[in-house]
């Protein structure tokens, strides 16, 4: 039987904030350290020294007991229109586009994701989705590894190429 993808198999953001109330796992990247600044009208030393922690090459926005920082219980992320990419890319990360029990745990935890979407769709419209919104990584080591997908791509380009 061939199954087909409809309006249904999207995501779609139910704001249950599930997503920010994890401890330290979010990157802000070179260019998304210039945006942040930008919005909160201040230079990068004061960002960093206020709302972030670095580990190697990478930073990281901080936390405290309720989750991320930024995040504020029933009104959400105070940085929305700023925020980094990686916050814009969930749940398209790299590790739930290759590996299917990634997929289904980060289906039981987003009910963003809709129940009856197959891998294989998800796969093919977050690439779409982290191309689209060019959240696609670049291999620079202060960008999140869970962007990282041209490998992925290059792979999808060339399946595309054989039909
Ligand atoms: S866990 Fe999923 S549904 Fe909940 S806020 Fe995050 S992206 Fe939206
Ligand atoms: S920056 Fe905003 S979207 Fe990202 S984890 Fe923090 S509160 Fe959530």
């Amino acid at each position: 039987m061939v199954s087909r993808e409809t309006e249904e198999d999207v995501f779609s953001c139910a704001l249950c904030g599930h997503c920010c109330e994890g401890r330290g796992g979010i990157v802000v990247s070179r260019a998304d350290l210039a945006r942040l600044c930008e919005f909160l009208g201040l230079d990068a030393e004061s960002f960093e020294s206020r709302w972030s922690a670095r580990r190697g090459e990478k930073m990281f926005i901080s936390s405290d007991e309720n989750g991320c920082v930024f995040f504020h219980k029933g009104k959400g992320c105070s940085i929305h229109a700023a925020k980094p990419d990686i916050c814009r890319a969930w749940p398209y990360f790299r590790g739930n586009l290759v590996d299917s029990e990634s997929y289904a745990l980060a289906k039981d935890f987003c009910p963003g994701i809709p129940q009856r979407q197959t891998h294989g769709a998800f796969m093919r419209q977050g690439l779409s989705y982290l191309v689209g919104e060019n959240l696609a990584g670049s291999s620079r080591p202060d960008e999140a590894a869970a962007l990282q997908v041209s490998d992925l791509l290059e792979a999808l380009a060339y399946n595309m190429g054989k039909r």
